[in-house]
Protein backbone atom coordinates (compact mmCIF):
# COMPACT_ATOMS: atom_id res chain seq x y z
CA UNK A 1 0.00 0.00 0.00
CA UNK A 2 1.19 3.57 -0.71
CA UNK A 3 0.09 6.21 1.11
CA UNK A 4 0.78 9.57 -1.14
CA UNK A 5 1.26 13.04 0.96
CA UNK A 6 2.53 12.83 5.12
CA UNK A 7 -0.06 15.11 6.39
CA UNK A 8 -2.81 14.75 8.50
CA UNK A 9 -4.34 12.35 6.43
CA UNK A 10 -1.96 10.33 5.27
CA UNK A 11 -0.59 10.22 8.48
CA UNK A 12 -3.48 8.86 9.88
CA UNK A 13 -4.02 6.30 7.11
CA UNK A 14 -0.87 5.03 7.97
CA UNK A 15 -0.89 5.05 11.39
CA UNK A 16 -4.31 3.16 11.29
CA UNK A 17 -3.25 0.75 8.82
CA UNK A 18 -0.36 0.01 11.28
CA UNK A 19 -3.12 -0.79 13.88
CA UNK A 20 -4.94 -2.88 11.74
CA UNK A 21 -1.97 -5.42 10.78
CA UNK A 22 -0.68 -4.16 7.50
CA UNK A 23 2.78 -4.02 7.20
CA UNK A 24 4.32 -3.66 3.43
CA UNK A 25 3.63 0.19 3.20
CA UNK A 26 4.89 3.10 2.06
CA UNK A 27 4.50 6.94 2.84
CA UNK A 28 5.45 9.03 -0.25
CA UNK A 29 5.73 12.67 0.53
CA UNK A 30 6.96 15.27 -1.79
CA UNK A 31 8.14 18.24 1.06
CA UNK A 32 11.10 17.44 2.99
CA UNK A 33 8.18 17.55 6.53
CA UNK A 34 5.65 15.75 7.65
CA UNK A 35 2.57 17.57 8.61
CA UNK A 36 1.25 19.24 5.88
CA UNK A 37 -1.08 22.46 6.27
CA UNK A 38 -0.06 21.91 10.06
CA UNK A 39 4.16 21.95 9.67
CA UNK A 40 6.11 20.98 12.01
CA UNK A 41 8.62 22.89 14.39
CA UNK A 42 5.43 25.78 14.56
CA UNK A 43 1.75 25.88 13.92
CA UNK A 44 1.81 27.94 10.57
CA UNK A 45 -0.97 26.35 9.54
CA UNK A 46 -3.63 24.85 12.02
CA UNK A 47 -3.52 25.98 15.79
CA UNK A 48 -7.04 25.96 16.83
CA UNK A 49 -9.55 22.67 17.24
CA UNK A 50 -12.68 23.08 16.19
CA UNK A 51 -14.33 21.16 18.24
CA UNK A 52 -12.69 20.74 21.18
CA UNK A 53 -14.41 17.74 22.64
CA UNK A 54 -14.36 13.70 23.36
CA UNK A 55 -16.27 13.12 19.81
CA UNK A 56 -13.23 15.30 18.19
CA UNK A 57 -10.24 12.52 17.56
CA UNK A 58 -7.44 15.24 17.45
CA UNK A 59 -8.26 16.62 20.99
CA UNK A 60 -8.49 13.16 22.03
CA UNK A 61 -4.60 12.76 20.44
CA UNK A 62 -3.63 15.81 21.73
CA UNK A 63 -5.32 14.79 25.40
CA UNK A 64 -3.93 11.52 25.40
CA UNK A 65 -0.44 12.62 24.70
CA UNK A 66 -0.86 14.83 27.31
CA UNK A 67 -0.39 18.13 25.27
CA UNK A 68 -3.41 19.72 26.52
CA UNK A 69 -2.21 20.12 29.94
CA UNK A 70 0.26 22.89 28.43
CA UNK A 71 -2.89 24.80 26.76
CA UNK A 72 -3.69 27.62 29.56
CA UNK A 73 -7.10 27.38 30.51
CA UNK A 74 -8.52 31.14 29.90
CA UNK A 75 -8.47 32.37 26.57
CA UNK A 76 -7.36 36.01 27.57
CA UNK A 77 -9.24 39.18 27.14
CA UNK A 78 -9.58 41.46 23.21
CA UNK A 79 -8.78 44.93 23.00
CA UNK A 80 -10.42 46.55 20.21
CA UNK A 81 -8.68 49.70 18.47
CA UNK A 82 -10.56 52.46 15.95
CA UNK A 83 -8.48 54.01 13.58
CA UNK A 84 -8.65 57.19 15.75
CA UNK A 85 -6.46 55.24 17.89
CA UNK A 86 -9.31 55.16 20.57
CA UNK A 87 -10.15 52.12 22.47
CA UNK A 88 -13.46 50.84 21.40
CA UNK A 89 -15.56 49.96 25.31
CA UNK A 90 -14.38 46.19 25.61
CA UNK A 91 -17.96 45.43 27.22
CA UNK A 92 -19.78 47.22 23.67
CA UNK A 93 -17.68 45.31 21.79
CA UNK A 94 -17.85 42.00 23.13
CA UNK A 95 -21.42 42.04 23.15
CA UNK A 96 -21.74 43.36 19.70
CA UNK A 97 -19.12 40.61 18.50
CA UNK A 98 -21.25 37.92 20.27
CA UNK A 99 -24.47 39.03 18.24
CA UNK A 100 -22.54 38.89 14.86
CA UNK A 101 -21.17 35.58 15.60
CA UNK A 102 -24.83 34.83 16.24
CA UNK A 103 -26.08 35.80 13.33
CA UNK A 104 -23.34 33.28 11.23
CA UNK A 105 -24.73 30.30 13.46
CA UNK A 106 -28.03 31.07 13.26
CA UNK A 107 -28.19 30.64 9.23
CA UNK A 108 -32.09 29.58 8.96
CA UNK A 109 -34.05 28.77 6.36
CA UNK A 110 -31.80 30.78 3.58
CA UNK A 111 -31.26 27.65 1.40
CA UNK A 112 -29.51 28.80 -1.54
CA UNK A 113 -28.75 31.81 -1.07
CA UNK A 114 -25.08 33.21 -0.10
CA UNK A 115 -23.44 33.66 3.47
CA UNK A 116 -22.77 37.24 2.43
CA UNK A 117 -26.54 38.25 1.42
CA UNK A 118 -27.53 36.47 5.21
CA UNK A 119 -25.22 38.87 7.61
CA UNK A 120 -25.76 42.00 5.24
CA UNK A 121 -29.66 41.20 5.94
CA UNK A 122 -29.43 40.43 9.65
CA UNK A 123 -26.33 42.72 10.85
CA UNK A 124 -27.88 45.76 8.94
CA UNK A 125 -31.25 44.93 11.28
CA UNK A 126 -29.13 44.62 14.17
CA UNK A 127 -27.32 47.89 13.90
CA UNK A 128 -30.83 49.79 13.12
CA UNK A 129 -31.77 48.91 16.98
CA UNK A 130 -29.06 51.00 17.98
CA UNK A 131 -28.58 54.63 19.57
CA UNK A 132 -27.59 57.18 15.86
CA UNK A 133 -24.56 57.49 17.92
CA UNK A 134 -23.36 53.94 18.32
CA UNK A 135 -24.13 52.93 14.97
CA UNK A 136 -20.77 53.21 13.79
CA UNK A 137 -18.70 51.31 15.75
CA UNK A 138 -21.48 48.11 16.03
CA UNK A 139 -21.39 48.39 12.19
CA UNK A 140 -17.62 48.54 12.21
CA UNK A 141 -17.39 45.55 15.08
CA UNK A 142 -19.70 43.66 12.75
CA UNK A 143 -17.99 44.13 9.42
CA UNK A 144 -14.98 42.87 11.70
CA UNK A 145 -16.47 39.81 12.87
CA UNK A 146 -17.89 39.77 8.96
CA UNK A 147 -13.57 40.01 8.34
CA UNK A 148 -13.01 36.93 10.89
CA UNK A 149 -15.31 35.26 9.80
CA UNK A 150 -14.11 35.11 5.87
CA UNK A 151 -10.30 34.24 7.57
CA UNK A 152 -12.35 30.97 8.98
CA UNK A 153 -13.44 29.89 5.68
CA UNK A 154 -10.14 31.10 3.38
CA UNK A 155 -12.41 32.90 0.89
CA UNK A 156 -12.57 36.51 -0.39
CA UNK A 157 -16.07 37.34 -0.41
CA UNK A 158 -18.97 36.15 1.80
CA UNK A 159 -21.29 36.36 -1.34
CA UNK A 160 -19.32 33.89 -3.18
CA UNK A 161 -19.68 31.02 0.25
CA UNK A 162 -22.62 29.00 0.43
CA UNK A 163 -24.98 29.64 3.59
CA UNK A 164 -25.75 25.98 3.55
CA UNK A 165 -21.81 25.24 3.63
CA UNK A 166 -22.16 22.88 7.23
CA UNK A 167 -25.43 21.39 6.19
CA UNK A 168 -23.58 18.31 6.29
CA UNK A 169 -20.84 19.16 9.65
CA UNK A 170 -20.69 17.69 12.59
CA UNK A 171 -20.09 20.36 15.31
CA UNK A 172 -18.48 18.68 18.01
CA UNK A 173 -17.83 21.89 20.25
CA UNK A 174 -16.19 25.05 20.79
CA UNK A 175 -12.87 26.24 19.48
CA UNK A 176 -9.86 25.77 21.51
CA UNK A 177 -6.95 27.14 20.48
CA UNK A 178 -4.44 24.79 21.33
CA UNK A 179 -0.87 25.64 19.58
CA UNK A 180 0.67 22.72 19.70
CA UNK A 181 -0.87 20.89 16.71
CA UNK A 182 3.05 20.89 15.46
CA UNK A 183 3.42 18.22 18.31
CA UNK A 184 0.50 16.16 17.74
CA UNK A 185 1.46 15.40 14.22
CA UNK A 186 5.24 15.11 15.11
CA UNK A 187 3.40 12.35 17.76
CA UNK A 188 1.32 10.84 14.68
CA UNK A 189 4.30 10.41 12.52
CA UNK A 190 6.53 8.36 15.61
CA UNK A 191 4.23 5.40 14.35
CA UNK A 192 5.32 5.07 10.97
CA UNK A 193 8.57 3.20 10.65
CA UNK A 194 11.11 5.77 9.56
CA UNK A 195 12.66 3.45 6.64
CA UNK A 196 8.47 3.52 5.35
CA UNK A 197 8.21 7.67 5.36
CA UNK A 198 10.12 9.00 2.19
CA UNK A 199 10.53 12.60 2.28
CA UNK A 200 11.42 15.31 -0.26
CA UNK A 201 10.05 12.38 -2.76
CA UNK A 202 7.28 13.87 -5.12
CA UNK A 203 4.60 11.22 -7.05
CA UNK A 204 4.66 12.76 -10.83
CA UNK A 205 2.09 9.84 -11.78
CA UNK A 206 0.11 7.65 -10.83
CA UNK A 207 -0.67 4.78 -13.17
CA UNK A 208 -3.58 2.59 -12.20
CA UNK A 209 -5.76 -0.45 -13.85
CA UNK A 210 -2.27 -1.79 -15.08
CA UNK A 211 -0.62 -4.82 -14.84
CA UNK A 212 2.67 -3.99 -13.64
CA UNK A 213 5.27 -6.76 -12.63
CA UNK A 214 7.37 -6.50 -9.65
CA UNK A 215 10.70 -8.17 -8.76
CA UNK A 216 8.58 -10.23 -6.54
CA UNK A 217 7.49 -12.51 -9.35
CA UNK A 218 3.41 -10.39 -8.53
CA UNK A 219 1.68 -8.47 -10.63
CA UNK A 220 0.09 -5.12 -9.46
CA UNK A 221 -2.63 -3.31 -10.96
CA UNK A 222 -0.80 0.39 -9.82
CA UNK A 223 2.63 1.88 -10.66
CA UNK A 224 3.78 5.01 -8.71
CA UNK A 225 6.19 7.09 -10.65
CA UNK A 226 8.07 9.75 -8.42
CA UNK A 227 9.75 12.89 -9.40
CA UNK A 228 13.35 11.45 -8.48
CA UNK A 229 12.75 8.48 -11.35
CA UNK A 230 11.82 6.29 -8.48
CA UNK A 231 8.65 4.13 -8.56
CA UNK A 232 6.88 2.05 -6.29
CA UNK A 233 4.34 -0.89 -7.42
CA UNK A 234 1.25 -1.12 -4.94
CA UNK A 235 -2.05 -2.71 -4.79
CA UNK A 236 -3.58 0.17 -3.12
CA UNK A 237 -2.73 4.03 -3.46
CA UNK A 238 -4.18 6.05 -0.43
CA UNK A 239 -4.09 9.89 -2.32
CA UNK A 240 -4.05 12.87 0.30
CA UNK A 241 -2.87 15.48 -1.41
CA UNK A 242 -5.01 18.62 -1.28
CA UNK A 243 -8.01 20.10 -3.13
CA UNK A 244 -4.71 21.23 -5.07
CA UNK A 245 -5.37 18.36 -7.19
CA UNK A 246 -6.87 21.14 -9.48
CA UNK A 247 -3.07 21.99 -10.59
CA UNK A 248 -2.08 18.11 -10.37
CA UNK A 249 -5.38 15.82 -11.65
CA UNK A 250 -4.86 16.62 -15.06
CA UNK A 251 -1.33 14.99 -15.25
CA UNK A 252 -0.86 12.96 -12.02
CA UNK A 253 -3.45 9.94 -13.26
CA UNK A 254 -2.86 7.61 -15.97
CA UNK A 255 -6.13 6.85 -17.06
CA UNK A 256 -6.98 10.41 -16.17
CA UNK A 257 -10.04 10.88 -13.14
CA UNK A 258 -13.31 9.97 -14.47
CA UNK A 259 -15.09 13.29 -15.61
CA UNK A 260 -17.37 13.71 -12.53
CA UNK A 261 -14.52 13.51 -10.32
CA UNK A 262 -12.99 16.29 -12.31
CA UNK A 263 -16.40 18.19 -12.07
CA UNK A 264 -16.63 18.42 -8.43
CA UNK A 265 -12.60 19.85 -8.12
CA UNK A 266 -13.37 22.58 -10.45
CA UNK A 267 -16.91 23.35 -8.41
CA UNK A 268 -15.12 23.09 -4.62
CA UNK A 269 -13.01 26.55 -4.04
CA UNK A 270 -9.96 26.10 -2.52
CA UNK A 271 -9.15 29.10 -0.40
CA UNK A 272 -5.99 30.67 1.41
CA UNK A 273 -5.23 32.84 4.46
CA UNK A 274 -2.29 34.02 5.43
CA UNK A 275 -0.26 34.12 9.14
CA UNK A 276 2.13 36.77 9.61
CA UNK A 277 4.59 36.14 12.90
CA UNK A 278 5.50 39.48 14.33
CA UNK A 279 8.20 38.75 16.80
CA UNK A 280 8.86 41.74 19.33
CA UNK A 281 11.56 42.73 21.74
CA UNK A 282 9.03 43.14 24.36
CA UNK A 283 5.05 43.23 24.57
CA UNK A 284 3.66 46.27 23.80
CA UNK A 285 0.05 44.30 24.83
CA UNK A 286 -1.19 43.71 28.21
CA UNK A 287 -0.48 40.08 29.63
CA UNK A 288 -4.24 39.24 30.14
CA UNK A 289 -4.62 40.25 25.94
CA UNK A 290 -4.76 37.60 23.78
CA UNK A 291 -5.91 39.32 20.79
CA UNK A 292 -5.81 43.16 18.93
CA UNK A 293 -8.73 43.78 16.11
CA UNK A 294 -8.69 47.24 14.56
CA UNK A 295 -11.75 48.48 13.93
CA UNK A 296 -13.00 50.55 10.50
CA UNK A 297 -15.19 52.83 11.15
CA UNK A 298 -16.46 53.23 7.09
CA UNK A 299 -16.83 48.91 6.33
CA UNK A 300 -19.97 47.95 5.70
CA UNK A 301 -21.66 44.70 6.70
CA UNK A 302 -23.27 44.60 3.23
CA UNK A 303 -19.96 43.35 1.24
CA UNK A 304 -18.09 41.93 3.21
CA UNK A 305 -15.00 41.24 0.85
CA UNK A 306 -11.66 41.68 0.38
CA UNK A 307 -10.27 44.63 -1.80
CA UNK A 308 -6.52 44.51 -2.42
CA UNK A 309 -5.86 48.00 -3.08
CA UNK A 310 -6.51 48.09 0.61
CA UNK A 311 -5.26 45.58 1.99
CA UNK A 312 -4.33 46.18 5.14
CA UNK A 313 -8.39 46.75 6.29
CA UNK A 314 -7.83 42.97 6.12
CA UNK A 315 -5.22 42.82 8.27
CA UNK A 316 -7.23 43.58 10.77
CA UNK A 317 -6.85 40.69 13.36
CA UNK A 318 -3.85 39.66 15.56
CA UNK A 319 -3.27 36.71 17.91
CA UNK A 320 -1.22 36.92 20.71
CA UNK A 321 1.02 33.50 20.36
CA UNK A 322 0.93 31.43 23.56
CA UNK A 323 3.70 29.45 24.20
CA UNK A 324 6.05 31.67 26.12
CA UNK A 325 9.17 29.90 24.73
CA UNK A 326 8.39 31.48 21.53
CA UNK A 327 9.06 34.88 22.66
CA UNK A 328 6.36 38.02 22.25
CA UNK A 329 4.82 37.27 19.24
CA UNK A 330 1.85 37.85 17.44
CA UNK A 331 0.18 36.44 14.61
CA UNK A 332 -1.58 38.36 12.14
CA UNK A 333 -4.04 37.08 9.60
CA UNK A 334 -5.85 37.97 6.83
CA UNK A 335 -7.78 35.80 4.39
CA UNK A 336 -8.24 35.19 0.52
CA UNK A 337 -6.73 37.19 -1.90
CA UNK A 338 -5.44 39.40 0.20
CA UNK A 339 -3.64 36.22 1.60
CA UNK A 340 -2.04 35.80 -1.86
CA UNK A 341 -1.24 39.35 -2.45
CA UNK A 342 0.50 39.65 0.73
CA UNK A 343 2.75 36.19 -0.18
CA UNK A 344 4.36 38.38 -2.71
CA UNK A 345 5.34 40.91 -0.15
CA UNK A 346 9.28 41.14 1.32
CA UNK A 347 9.02 40.74 4.86
CA UNK A 348 10.90 44.17 5.16
CA UNK A 349 7.44 45.37 2.92
CA UNK A 350 5.31 43.90 5.39
CA UNK A 351 6.89 44.73 8.95
CA UNK A 352 7.22 48.41 7.90
CA UNK A 353 3.49 48.33 6.61
CA UNK A 354 2.12 47.08 9.66
CA UNK A 355 3.65 48.73 12.02
CA UNK A 356 2.89 51.92 10.70
CA UNK A 357 -0.96 50.63 10.86
CA UNK A 358 -0.87 49.38 14.58
CA UNK A 359 0.87 52.90 15.49
CA UNK A 360 -2.30 54.59 13.57
CA UNK A 361 -4.50 52.61 15.33
CA UNK A 362 -2.83 52.44 18.74
CA UNK A 363 -1.49 55.56 19.10
CA UNK A 364 1.60 54.03 20.59
CA UNK A 365 4.78 54.71 19.12
CA UNK A 366 5.30 50.47 18.44
CA UNK A 367 9.32 49.76 17.38
CA UNK A 368 9.24 47.51 14.40
CA UNK A 369 9.05 43.78 15.29
CA UNK A 370 12.77 42.27 15.65
CA UNK A 371 11.66 39.57 13.43
CA UNK A 372 8.57 38.33 11.12
CA UNK A 373 7.21 35.44 9.49
CA UNK A 374 4.96 35.08 6.39
CA UNK A 375 3.11 32.02 5.27
CA UNK A 376 3.00 31.16 2.04
CA UNK A 377 0.36 28.48 1.55
CA UNK A 378 -0.79 29.29 -2.31
CA UNK A 379 2.51 29.43 -3.73
CA UNK A 380 3.76 26.25 -1.65
CA UNK A 381 3.37 23.61 -5.34
CA UNK A 382 1.90 20.66 -2.75
CA UNK A 383 -0.64 22.55 -1.34
CA UNK A 384 -1.58 25.89 -3.64
CA UNK A 385 -4.03 26.83 -0.67
CA UNK A 386 -5.21 26.53 2.88
CA UNK A 387 -7.86 24.70 2.41
CA UNK A 388 -11.49 23.74 1.03
CA UNK A 389 -15.19 25.96 1.19
CA UNK A 390 -18.28 25.24 -0.81
CA UNK A 391 -19.32 27.71 -2.97
CA UNK A 392 -22.74 28.95 -3.57
CA UNK A 393 -24.79 26.35 -5.86
CA UNK A 394 -22.89 23.62 -4.69
CA UNK A 395 -23.56 20.79 -2.62
CA UNK A 396 -21.30 19.68 0.37
CA UNK A 397 -22.58 16.00 -1.31
CA UNK A 398 -19.83 16.29 -4.28
CA UNK A 399 -17.15 15.80 -1.23
CA UNK A 400 -18.77 11.89 -1.26
CA UNK A 401 -18.34 11.92 -5.13
CA UNK A 402 -14.52 13.12 -4.41
CA UNK A 403 -13.88 10.25 -2.06
CA UNK A 404 -15.12 7.56 -3.64
CA UNK A 405 -12.33 5.27 -4.89
CA UNK A 406 -11.19 4.05 -8.17
CA UNK A 407 -12.69 1.12 -10.21
CA UNK A 408 -10.31 -0.51 -12.69
CA UNK A 409 -12.30 -1.24 -16.30
CA UNK A 410 -9.35 -3.51 -17.13
CA UNK A 411 -8.85 -5.52 -13.89
CA UNK A 412 -11.94 -4.83 -11.65
CA UNK A 413 -11.14 -7.72 -9.54
CA UNK A 414 -8.51 -5.34 -8.31
CA UNK A 415 -10.58 -3.48 -5.93
CA UNK A 416 -9.79 0.02 -4.23
CA UNK A 417 -6.73 0.49 -6.54
CA UNK A 418 -7.14 4.00 -5.95
CA UNK A 419 -8.64 5.82 -2.73
CA UNK A 420 -8.89 9.87 -1.67
CA UNK A 421 -8.68 10.81 1.54
CA UNK A 422 -7.91 14.47 3.23
CA UNK A 423 -9.80 17.28 4.38
CA UNK A 424 -11.53 17.85 1.43
CA UNK A 425 -13.13 14.15 1.11
CA UNK A 426 -15.02 14.64 4.31
CA UNK A 427 -18.52 16.76 4.24
CA UNK A 428 -19.23 16.42 8.06
CA UNK A 429 -15.68 17.81 9.02
CA UNK A 430 -14.06 19.79 5.99
CA UNK A 431 -11.43 22.02 6.06
CA UNK A 432 -10.50 20.58 9.57
CA UNK A 433 -7.42 18.74 10.76
CA UNK A 434 -10.16 16.18 12.40
CA UNK A 435 -11.30 15.70 9.01
CA UNK A 436 -8.04 14.87 7.66
CA UNK A 437 -7.34 12.27 10.23
CA UNK A 438 -10.57 10.64 9.85
CA UNK A 439 -10.42 10.51 6.17
CA UNK A 440 -7.19 8.68 6.72
CA UNK A 441 -9.00 6.07 9.19
CA UNK A 442 -11.75 5.89 6.39
CA UNK A 443 -9.60 4.88 3.91
CA UNK A 444 -7.29 2.24 6.03
CA UNK A 445 -10.52 0.89 7.79
CA UNK A 446 -12.22 0.35 3.33
CA UNK A 447 -8.93 -1.80 2.93
CA UNK A 448 -9.79 -3.53 6.21
CA UNK A 449 -12.99 -4.38 5.41
CA UNK A 450 -12.00 -5.71 1.72
CA UNK A 451 -9.21 -7.71 3.20
CA UNK A 452 -11.54 -8.96 6.38
CA UNK A 453 -9.88 -7.64 8.77
CA UNK A 454 -11.56 -6.12 11.84
CA UNK A 455 -11.01 -2.13 13.20
CA UNK A 456 -9.73 -2.05 16.65
CA UNK A 457 -11.95 0.85 18.60
CA UNK A 458 -10.44 4.48 17.69
CA UNK A 459 -9.06 6.61 20.26
CA UNK A 460 -11.22 7.19 23.45
CA UNK A 461 -10.46 10.03 26.00
CA UNK A 462 -11.93 11.73 29.04
CA UNK A 463 -12.31 15.34 28.76
CA UNK A 464 -9.59 17.73 29.47
CA UNK A 465 -9.22 18.93 33.28
C1 LIG B 1 -2.95 28.62 7.65
C2 LIG B 1 -3.86 27.47 7.99
C3 LIG B 1 -4.57 27.48 9.18
C4 LIG B 1 -5.40 26.42 9.51
N1 LIG B 1 -6.06 26.44 10.71
C5 LIG B 1 -6.74 25.35 11.10
C6 LIG B 1 -7.21 25.24 12.45
O1 LIG B 1 -6.96 26.13 13.27
N2 LIG B 1 -7.91 24.13 12.79
C7 LIG B 1 -8.15 23.10 11.91
O2 LIG B 1 -8.79 22.12 12.28
N3 LIG B 1 -7.69 23.17 10.62
C8 LIG B 1 -6.98 24.25 10.21
N4 LIG B 1 -6.43 24.30 8.96
C9 LIG B 1 -6.75 23.22 8.01
C10 LIG B 1 -5.93 21.96 8.29
O3 LIG B 1 -4.58 22.31 8.48
C11 LIG B 1 -6.08 21.01 7.11
O4 LIG B 1 -7.46 20.74 6.92
C12 LIG B 1 -5.36 19.68 7.31
O5 LIG B 1 -4.09 19.84 7.87
C13 LIG B 1 -5.28 19.01 5.95
O6 LIG B 1 -4.59 17.79 6.06
P1 LIG B 1 -4.50 16.82 4.80
O7 LIG B 1 -3.68 15.68 5.22
O8 LIG B 1 -5.86 16.61 4.24
O9 LIG B 1 -3.72 17.66 3.66
P2 LIG B 1 -2.24 18.23 3.68
O10 LIG B 1 -1.87 18.68 5.03
O11 LIG B 1 -2.18 19.22 2.57
O12 LIG B 1 -1.36 16.96 3.32
C14 LIG B 1 -1.10 16.56 2.00
C15 LIG B 1 0.38 16.22 1.88
O13 LIG B 1 0.62 15.74 0.56
C16 LIG B 1 1.86 16.23 0.11
N5 LIG B 1 1.84 16.19 -1.36
C17 LIG B 1 1.15 16.99 -2.21
N6 LIG B 1 1.40 16.62 -3.48
C18 LIG B 1 2.25 15.57 -3.41
C19 LIG B 1 2.87 14.76 -4.40
N7 LIG B 1 2.66 14.95 -5.70
N8 LIG B 1 3.70 13.75 -3.99
C20 LIG B 1 3.92 13.52 -2.65
N9 LIG B 1 3.36 14.27 -1.68
C21 LIG B 1 2.53 15.28 -2.06
C22 LIG B 1 1.93 17.63 0.70
O14 LIG B 1 3.26 18.13 0.76
C23 LIG B 1 1.29 17.43 2.07
O15 LIG B 1 2.26 17.14 3.06
C24 LIG B 1 -5.55 25.33 8.61
C25 LIG B 1 -4.83 25.31 7.41
C26 LIG B 1 -3.98 26.36 7.11
C27 LIG B 1 -3.18 26.31 5.83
Amino acid sequence: IVVVGAGVAGLGAATRLKELGFTDLTVVEASDTVGGRVKVWVDTGAQYIHGASVENPIYCLLNTSGLLSQVPPDEGSTVYYRRDGQRLSEDLADRVYEAGEGIFRQRGNNSGRSLGEHFAEAAQAFVEGWQAEEKKSVQGVLALVGKDYLINIAASDLHRVSVDSWQYYTNMGDDLNVECMFQMVEKLAEDVPKERLLLNKAVSKIEWDGSFSGTDSQVYPVRVLCGDGGEILADHVIVTVSLCLKAQAASLFSPSLPAEKMEVIDKLSFGNIAKIFLEYEEAFWESDVSRISLIWDDDSVESVSTNKTQWLKHVSLFTVMKPQEFGNILIGWCPGDVADLIETMTEEELSSAITEHLRIFTNLNIPPPKSVLQTRWRRNNFTHGSYTYIPVGVDGQVMDVLAQPLVGIKNPSKDLQVLFSGEATIKTQYSTVQGALLSGHRDAERLAQLYGRTAPPAVHCNNHT
